[in-house]
């Protein structure tokens, strides 16, 4: 048989010319968003007064397999993509396993993860919509920096309200968004009403996720000619994530390899989603079987300990309510917790999947994750993104299975980015000051008891 070189390319013209939804084939489809006011499922009027048109009929559509990818998208695709399948053959021989272990590598953009790939589509919705600028939170940064190279490209104004300790702390992301020209405003800010509620309620405050994404949407709809965009979680960003799992299928499509278990990690769900989602559809379809394995974080587990229910997808509570594995928006993971991937729900279509016994969940506590992402870093040479090193992990331990057994079973995971700005967490392992911790059930109770009542 051939040899299976280290990286398998596409060529351009072999990029998807159609992203794939997998509502299309699913039996069933996740729960309508709700409007949280009257409980009843979000119109597209109603929806549209927050996110573009175009989006919202991508949100909205369970029905068509497949959705052309515009032009002027592929043709920005085309500058970092189609991205590598790489086959780890460094750490299968220092693992000493005969699995064979694959990598799709996302982190080769400016941006540093796969985020992009939703961002240049949304910035071109909000563009062809004669929009004038677009919304958004950030954490760390990861998602901002994507829409801001995003909207440079399509002239867009951008404006990112950024976590007020990630501000201070986090400077250098801060700087890429604002070479991108991108208008970054630490939050809790004194420019929109409810930031200023909250400041004048807790002055000093370091700001929350929550809290950002409340002064998003107040700036979206106040502001005529903008829109809000969101960076996970949503169907729409799951449905432009899915040109990770074409590549990866068209890729090992070339070498008639047939993976056995696909893992990623897991924060609101739309890495993962995308990259299953073509194998998904052969699953729901009864034309292959796949195991597929979601990893998140032992410190914010909404999969494996959540509940599934419609929630709030914000702490702020302006959003529409979906119905997903939740902790409740009141979870606030640990404050030692440093790996990301804290968002407290989950993506509605990976949850649907996950409650369908279609899709697997584990977790792994954050010291042994970036013990995985230095072994990987010294044998594979890139330096991953500690969300992505979740993934790692649970590679890893389904390779040294098949050691045990002698199966060499195929493993593809994804690499979703890298971890330049993730380097303070990595100094507080390698001091050894970074500690894990399991939230108490006693702990998840009193999150879930800020569900609301609906649905
Ligand atoms: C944001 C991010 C994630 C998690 O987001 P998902 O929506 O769950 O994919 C994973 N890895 C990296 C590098 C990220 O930036």
């Amino acid at each position: 048989m051939e040899q299976i070189p280290y990286k398998i390319y596409l060529e351009e013209n072999e990029m998807p010319a159609a992203w794939y939804n997998v509502r299309a084939d699913m039996q069933h489809k996740p729960a309508p968003l709700l409007n949280p006011a009257t409980g009843a499922p979000m119109t597209e009027q109603e929806l549209e007064g927050v996110f573009c048109s175009e989006l919202v009929q991508q949100e909205l559509n369970d029905t068509d397999r497949y959705l052309p990818i515009p032009e002027e998208i592929r043709a920005f695709y085309k500058m970092y993509r189609p991205s590598p399948l790489v086959r780890a053959y460094c750490l299968e021989e220092k693992l000493q396993t005969p699995a064979k272990i694959y990598y799709k590598f996302e982190g080769n953009n400016t941006s540093g993860s796969h985020k992009l790939n939703s961002a240049i589509a949304q910035a071109y919705y909000a563009k062809k919509q004669g929009l004038q600028g677009v919304t958004t939170e950030t954490g760390a940064g990861q998602w901002g920096t994507a829409l801001s190279m995003a909207c440079a490209y399509f002239d867009l104004d951008c404006r990112v309200y950024m976590v007020r300790v990630s501000y201070e702390q986090k400077p250098f992301r801060r700087e890429v968004m604002r070479t991108y020209g991108a208008h970054v405003t630490p939050s809790p800010s004194d420019t929109t009403a409810i930031g200023r509620k909250i400041l004048s309620e807790f002055p000093g405050t370091g700001g929350s996720l929550g809290c950002a994404i409340s002064e998003a949407v107040e700036d979206a709809v106040s502001h005529p000619g903008y829109r809000y965009v969101l960076g996970s979680v949503l169907n729409q960003v799951l449905l432009h994530q899915s040109v990770i799992g074409l590549e990866t299928k068209a890729a090992l499509d070339k070498y008639g390899i047939v993976p056995d278990i696909i893992i990623g990690c897991a924060g609101g769900g739309s890495n993962l989603g995308g990259l299953i989602a073509p194998f998904v559809g052969e699953k729901l379809r009864g034309e292959r079987d796949y195991r597929f394995i979601a990893v998140e974080p032992a410190s914010c587990p909404s999969l494996t300990r959540g509940r599934f229910a419609y929630d709030f997808c914000d702490t702020g509570r302006v959003c529409p309510l979906a119905k997903m594995y939740t902790l409740g928006s009141g979870f606030m993971p640990a404050p030692n917790h440093a790996g990301g991937l804290r968002y407290h729900g989950m993506s509605a279509i990976l949850s649907q999947l996950y409650d369908d016994g279609l899709m697997e969940a584990r977790t792994a506590v954050q010291t042994d994750v970036f013990k995985a992402a230095e072994e990987f870093a010294r044998v594979e040479g890139i330096l991953p993104a500690p969300e992505s090193a979740h993934a790692i992990k649970v590679a890893i331990d389904e390779a040294l299975l098949c050691k045990q057994t002698g199966e060499a079973k195929t493993i593809v995971f994804g690499l979703t980015g890298t971890g330049y700005f993730d380097l303070v967490a990595y100094a507080k392992f390698h001091d050894g000051e970074m500690t894990d911790y399991i939230p108490t059930d006693a702990e998840l109770e009193k999150s879930f008891a800020t569900l609301p009542t609906i649905g």
